[in-house]
This record gives structure tokens, C-alpha cells and sequence, in this order.
């Protein structure tokens, strides 16, 4: 990519403006030369502000660049104040495709490389034209939703979001924030609103390059299912139906006359570890409906094996003070529902010891 937009191969701009004079003229860019006209270039429009000429390696019938004539660095040191900046840049773009015959402004792309992924740091906009005539390679140097480039628009999106979503600039405008913008697809991406306020007016819908997002009530991670309402009988559910599941085999194996030492193996490998995955998480916040539920899965393995078998309250216990030595300082909670969560619930159990 690095040969596309210069005549001579990239130069990397390690001085960081140095070079820039207050004439807004750096010594070492290409594109400062052309505009100046000490290149043979041939300038399609050049005023104070704005220049426009041809690539030098079209990737379409029509591929023009339109820069400002000042040396102004690459789309990720802009701000918000340089929105009308672009939409001139757009706007002189239209006025030169329009004066070499395209009519169709809607087959034209109009777009930015994102740095590191242009060869020249001085600004230029990328007009391409008709876009449903670009080749195979084109397609993919100035490829929408991609983390190399971006569309005029959405770089107009990114600069005027930039104030008022009031993100610091170096993450809105790292290329890992864009690339997550673009890996969370809207049609991919659910929201999950965990909302315990008393008064709950609606929160606007939340957007996604334009798209909305839909609204879940609950989604997996790790295995277990977060609720909007914080929860857990649907993980619980969930366990103690795989759980109930494998009892089958706990069955069979005592039809199979195992010694009840290995059906007691078995079980705590196979059956307990289901029953208790997770369980620091989601076991203090359990109803004791779901705890019973739980116990009597453990009993009717006990009642196959012919043994006593821990019991999950124990497994709960034991699990959470496993690692710890002291005691720690008490969170101070103001609803059972955070009372009951993984931190101060363990915290509790842990000064119990
Ligand atoms: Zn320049
Ligand atoms: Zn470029």
C-alpha cells in the first residue's frame, strides 16, 4: 500500500512536522512539492486552501486526491474543529467529478487511509469513481469498514463525536477503538441494560455506525448466563439440567456393579464439578429454592452411590476461602443484591473463617 498515493516511495515521517515551516510547508512531503508546483504533476485545482490531482496509481476510472495546500498531518490529528475542513474537501471532490463528467455521485467513494496505513501524512482525501468499477486490489486498499480506511463520512461521524462523547482523543481515534467500532457488527452486537435506578426513565437507543442495537435480557460468558436483573435461576436451570443429564451415567455405572469409591470419583468429576462451575459467582446470590434445587441433585447422587457426599453449600465455602489468609475490610452495601455478590459475599465469608 505504501506506493499508492506517492510518485516516489513512501517516506516515513519520523520528524514529526519538524520540517514544517510556519508557511505550513514541509520540505519532505511529496504532496507539499506537487501543490507547490515544483513537481510535474498537474494540478487540477489549486486556490489558497485546497488542491486536487490526478493518483498517480488510479485504482479507478476516476481517482483524484484533493488536499488542503497547507501541510496539515494525517486524519488521526484532526478534531472536531476540522469537520468543515473535510466537508470542503468532499465538496471540491464533487466539483471535480462533476467537471469530468461523473455524474453519478452515489458510485463514488470518498475516504481517508487510517495511519499507520498511508504512505504520505499529509491529509488527502481519496475520490474514486464510478466505486462499482474498482478492481480486485482497489477494492481492498479502499475497502469500507475496514481498519485502513475511512470513509469521508465516517471520519465527519468520528471528529463530531469526538467533543461530545467526550472520549479522550488518543483512544476515539486509536485504530483499536476503530477496529472494535468496526468488529462490533450492529447486526452481531446485543445491549444488556442493568438498570436498578428507582426511576428508570428509557436510556436512548444506543447506535452503532448508524444501526441500532438491540436490546437483550440477558447473554453468556464463561458458561454462565448474566441476567438484566442480576439473577442467576437460569444458570442454576442450566446446571442442574447437564448435571441431571450425566446422572444417567452415574446410573449406569452402578448397574455395572463399580465399587461406590469410584462412583464417589466419578461424581465429583463428572457430576459436582457441573454443579459447582462458577459457583463463587452466583451461589450467595442463589434463592433458596434454587440451593434446595441444587442439594437435591447432590442427594439423589448420593442416594446411587450409597455414600455422603459434600454438599454444595460446603463446596461454596470452602471454594471461596481456599485462597485466602486474613482478613479483609467489609464493603459497605446498601441493597441485598449487592450484599449478595461475589465481593461482599465472599469478603463476609472469608472474616467468618
Ligand atoms: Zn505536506
Ligand atoms: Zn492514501
Amino acid at each position: 500500500m505504501a506506493a499508492l498515493d506517492a510518485t516516489q516511495p513512501a517516506q516515513v515521517d519520523t520528524t514529526k512536522n519538524s520540517n514544517v515551516s510556519t508557511e505550513g510547508y514541509d520540505r519532505k512531503c511529496i504532496f507539499c512539492k506537487i501543490v507547490n508546483k515544483e513537481m510535474e504533476t498537474e494540478l487540477l485545482h489549486c486556490d489558497e486552501e485546497m488542491s486536487c490531482f490526478k493518483d498517480i496509481r488510479p485504482g479507478a476510472p476516476h481517482h483524484y486526491l484533493v488536499v488542503p495546500t497547507k501541510h496539515v498531518g494525517n486524519c488521526k490529528s484532526l478534531s472536531k474543529e476540522h469537520v468543515p475542513l473535510v466537508q470542503r474537501m468532499v465538496e471540491l471532490g464533487k466539483e471535480i467529478l462533476q467537471k469530468n463528467n461523473v455524474t453519478d455521485l452515489s458510485d463514488v467513494r470518498f475516504g481517508f487511509h487510517w495511519p499507520p496505513f498511508c504512505s504520505v501524512t499529509h491529509l488527502h482525501l481519496h475520490i474514486l469513481a464510478p466505486a462499482s468499477q474498482m478492481g480486485f486490489m482497489s477494492r481492498l486498499v479502499y475497502r469500507l469498514n475496514s481498519y485502513w480506511f475511512i470513509t469521508a463520512d465516517q471520519l465527519i461521524e468520528l471528529l463530531t463525536s469526538k467533543e461530545e462523547t467526550n472520549i479522550s482523543p488518543s483512544i476515539s481515534t486509536s485504530p483499536c477503538f476503530l477496529t472494535l467500532r468496526r468488529i462490533l457488527n450492529a447486526q452481531k452486537t446485543v445491549e444488556m441494560i442493568v438498570d436498578f435506578r428507582k426511576v428508570t426513565a428509557p436510556l436512548p437507543p444506543l447506535a452503532l455506525m448508524d444501526s441500532p442495537i438491540t436490546i437483550a435480557d440477558s447473554f453468556r460468558f464463561l458458561g454462565t448466563t448474566i441476567t438484566r436483573d442480576l439473577k442467576w435461576e437460569p444458570t442454576i436451570s442450566s446446571l442442574i439440567k447437564k448435571a441431571q443429564q450425566r446422572m444417567f451415567f452415574l446410573w449406569q455405572l452402578r448397574k455395572l456393579k463399580l465399587p461406590p469409591r469410584m462412583l464417589a470419583q466419578f461424581y465429583t468429576a463428572i457430576i459436582e464439578s457441573i454443579l459447582t462451575s462458577s459457583i463463587t459467582v452466583w451461589y450467595a446470590g442463589a434463592t433458596v429454592r434454587d440451593r434446595l434445587r441444587l442439594q437435591r441433585v447432590v442427594r439423589a447422587a448420593e442416594k446411587v452411590i450409597g455414600c455422603r457426599l459434600p454438599s454444595i453449600q460446603d463446596l461454596y465455602i470452602s471454594r471461596t476461602r481456599r485462597r485466602a489468609g486474613r482478613r479483609l475490610r467489609s464493603i459497605r452495601t446498601k441493597t441485598s443484591r449487592y450484599m449478595n455478590s461475589f465481593f461482599p459475599s465472599a469478603i463476609r465469608l472469608l472474616n467468618t473463617k
